[in-house]
């Protein structure tokens, strides 16, 4: 360990060492990036100028978050290249959509289905030009590179406890990294792969913590009660399993969905208010899987839906935690009604 000080400085652990290293842009195969000036997500969130011209390679929550928040600090074209068919992907189908019509309404263009071929740049200082598979010529100031994470484990000195430097460190439900005997040896956060988010770096933590200090712990609600929220407007908060993910899982699903803009708390954000919620339901066990919410400050709704997950409540029970009027958690009503109407 170098502390900066001067002389390197050898710490020795008598109980356990943790790898909370984090984790690092990965930069796509795409000809021509690596070999010119881009944006990574600290250069996009630390810029002192806004770009006339922004190109955004990937449509993830980084890419979407940064996209808009551009176009709204005054970027005249604000352009996402997104492989995908859909902006995040990973989540519900309609939530790239909702997410895309709102971003068509302000100006940014999303280009989905289209897989980046070339980057270039004539000078330095000079404009970008990303060439897609199609052979389009995309120009832009700038080019933000939001393709996903790496973890950040080149360096640490794993091939000494028979590890593979670079990739992700394999943990069981202990935070114990997989391959390496007796229990020292921990990884927690973006570095073991399970969710790169902060909060969930901080639960694994925690359980690290009880561990260690003799407590006996597992981190389960990694698998399946992840909130995930997209700082976007409209935002997309998630949690659980999609229909798809719990559909792959073996679990026999069916989705009620509702217009959160009809619900009454919704015009408190004032008129017109669009956006949806979903709730995936287990059918047998008759339990929440999944739920997501796409509309103005719905991060707020989705911890509801993590505590309904992570305690698997019945709905026959959720039906008597009754929402305030008029607010925007009254979508779980309707949603319950919903449900009740399908079953
Ligand atoms: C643009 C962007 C927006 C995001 N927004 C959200 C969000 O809204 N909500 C959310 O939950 N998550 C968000 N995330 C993800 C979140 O930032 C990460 O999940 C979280 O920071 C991971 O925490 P960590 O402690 O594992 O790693 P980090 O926060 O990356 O910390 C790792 C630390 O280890 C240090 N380190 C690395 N190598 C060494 C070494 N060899 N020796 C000593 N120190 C070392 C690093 O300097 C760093 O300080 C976002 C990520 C990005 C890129």
């Amino acid at each position: 360990m170098d502390t900066g000080a001067g002389a390197p400085v050898t710490v020795t652990a008598r109980k356990a060492v943790v790898v909370a290293t984090g984790s690092i842009p990965a930069i796509p195969p795409v000809e021509g990036l690596r070999e010119i000036t881009t944006w990574d997500n600290r250069d996009a969130t630390s810029a002192k100028r806004i770009p006339s011209r922004l190109l955004v390679l990937g449509g993830g929550v980084v890419g979407a978050e940064m996209a808009q928040a551009y176009r709204r600090l005054g970027a005249d074209e604000v352009t996402i290249v997104e492989r995908a068919d859909r902006l995040l992907s990973t989540e519900e189908p309609f939530v790239g959509a909702e997410l895309a019509e709102a971003f068509d309404a302000e100006g940014i263009r999303v280009l989905t289905g289209a897989g980046a071929a070339r980057a270039a740049r004539e000078a330095a200082d000079g404009p970008v030009t990303l060439t897609l598979d199609d052979g389009t010529d995309l120009v832009g100031d700038e080019l933000l590179v939001a393709t996903g994470r790496r973890a950040r484990t080149d360096d640490l000195g794993l091939d000494t406890v028979g590890l593979e430097p670079g990739g992700f460190l394999e943990v069981d439900d202990r935070l114990r990294v997989r391959g390496v005997d007796g229990d020292w040896l921990y990884a927690v956060g973006d570095v073991n792969g399970r969710a790169l988010l902060t909060h969930q770096g901080k639960y694994q933590a925690r359980t690290v913590g009880d561990l260690v200090a003799g407590r006996e712990q597992t981190a389960w609600a990694d698998h399946r009660a992840v909130p995930r929220v997209a700082f976007t407007d409209p935002q997309v908060a998630a949690v659980g399993h999609t229909e798809r993910q719990a559909r792959d899982a073996g679990v026999d699903v069916r989705t009620v969905r509702y217009d959160i803009g009809s619900v009454a708390g919704g015009v408190l954000h004032g008129r017109g208010v669009g956006g949806t919620a979903q709730l995936v339901v287990d059918r047998r066990r008759r339990v929440l899987v999944g739920a997501v919410f796409v509309g103005p400050g719905v991060g707020e709704l989705v911890h509801a839906a993590t505590i309904a997950i992570v305690g698997e409540v019945p709905l026959d029970t959720l039906w008597h935690a009754v929402p305030a009027f008029p607010t925007m958690s009254e979508v779980w009503l309707r949603l319950l009604e919903a449900e009740r109407g399908s079953a």
